[in-house]
């Protein structure tokens, strides 16, 4: 892009950071990329903790960038979020609301956190009307969009709202963990803090050894950069809530194309065929035939349990 063509606008303000999970500070820089999914400007990086192992953004956005790395039009925030034009992002939205509940039958409080405008919470009033349910939100747009449907949220850091305290037999971090600047912190947080004594963890992470993560390599939609600070393997997800006093219980992926679909489009689109090409290419992957052809190899992903997305439950130890 020439000069001329480049938009005015600010890079993000990046500060250097420890492993979030060992604190070493041994960054082995894997790759650099933008953001393409909001067009936030600046380039960001992927690094191995030289000690753990595990995927981090270094250096990453400061706390003083949140507005600009998720902007008004962040669409998890949208007051129709899921509903719409989101639609296939969850299409089993439903499906982790009776995860839960498969889980945790006796549950009746549930805590969403990183709630966004609401959807999921709306899926649990309307599955399990006797549950009590409240979201948390840092972004003040998402709060009140959710607020719109009626729903109690409560905006801000987890950690600085005034909650019930251990109280909750439901907590979940749908997609939430891989944003978070101290995901130790705040898991230890809720573990000690807002958990029941039997209460469960739920949280579902985009996983970096998905088939999807190592077939479309940084054209992967996983790394969403750069508002994902961590993203998880197996290994560093079982570490991370082994030393926040977790243990799993029950581990579940949802059968979509979504991520591998726009992975692909991703890819298709930062190749270096003619435009018209490129075009026809990325709209081929919203047909029918397109969707069929691919269905052997979500298919099988899912039998190995190795797609994008990683849904799990979790106890205290
Ligand atoms: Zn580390």
């Amino acid at each position: 892009m020439s000069a001329a063509q480049t938009p005015a606008l600010p890079s993000v303000p990046l500060a250097p950071v420890v492993c979030p999970l060992c604190q070493h500070d041994q960054p082995i820089p894997l790759f650099s990329g933008p953001d393409r999914l909001q067009g936030v400007p600046g380039l960001f990086r992927i690094c191995r903790c030289g000690n753990c192992g595990l995927l981090y953004q270094h250096p990453r956005p400061t706390p003083d960038a949140l507005d600009m790395i998720y902007p008004a039009e962040y669409p998890p925030h949208q007051a129709d979020a899921y509903q719409t034009t989101q639609q296939s992002i969850h299409p089993d939205m439903l499906k982790m609301a009776q995860f839960v509940g498969q889980q945790h039958p006796h549950a009746r409080t549930l805590l969403d956190v990183g709630c966004g405008s609401g959807a999921f919470l709306r899926v649990v009033q309307q599955t399990y009307p006797n549950w009590q349910v409240v979201g948390t939100d840092p972004g003040a747009g998402a709060v009140a969009a959710a607020r719109q449907h009626g729903l109690t949220v409560h905006h801000g850091m987890l950690e600085q709202l005034d909650l019930p305290r251990q109280q909750w037999d439901v907590v979940t971090l749908w997609h939430v963990l891989e944003h978070l600047s101290d995901p130790v912190g705040t898991l230890d947080y809720i573990r000690t803090q807002l958990l029941a004594p039997q209460g469960v963890l739920f949280l579902a992470v985009p996983m970096a050894d998905s088939w999807d993560a190592r077939l479309f390599g940084r054209d992967w939609v996983g790394w969403d950069l750069p508002r994902h600070f961590v993203i998880f393997t197996h290994a560093s997800l079982q570490a991370m809530t082994a030393q926040s006093g977790f243990q799993p219980c029950a581990e579940e992926q949802f059968f979509t194309d979504y991520f591998a679909t726009e992975s692909l489009r991703w890819r298709l689109a930062a190749t270096a065929m003619p435009y018209a090409l490129r075009r026809i290419s990325i709209a081929a992957t919203y047909t029918r035939p397109f969707r069929l052809l691919i269905q052997p190899y979500i298919r099988l992903a899912h039998a190995y349990q190795r797609t994008t997305v990683l849904t799990g439950a979790f106890q205290r130890q």
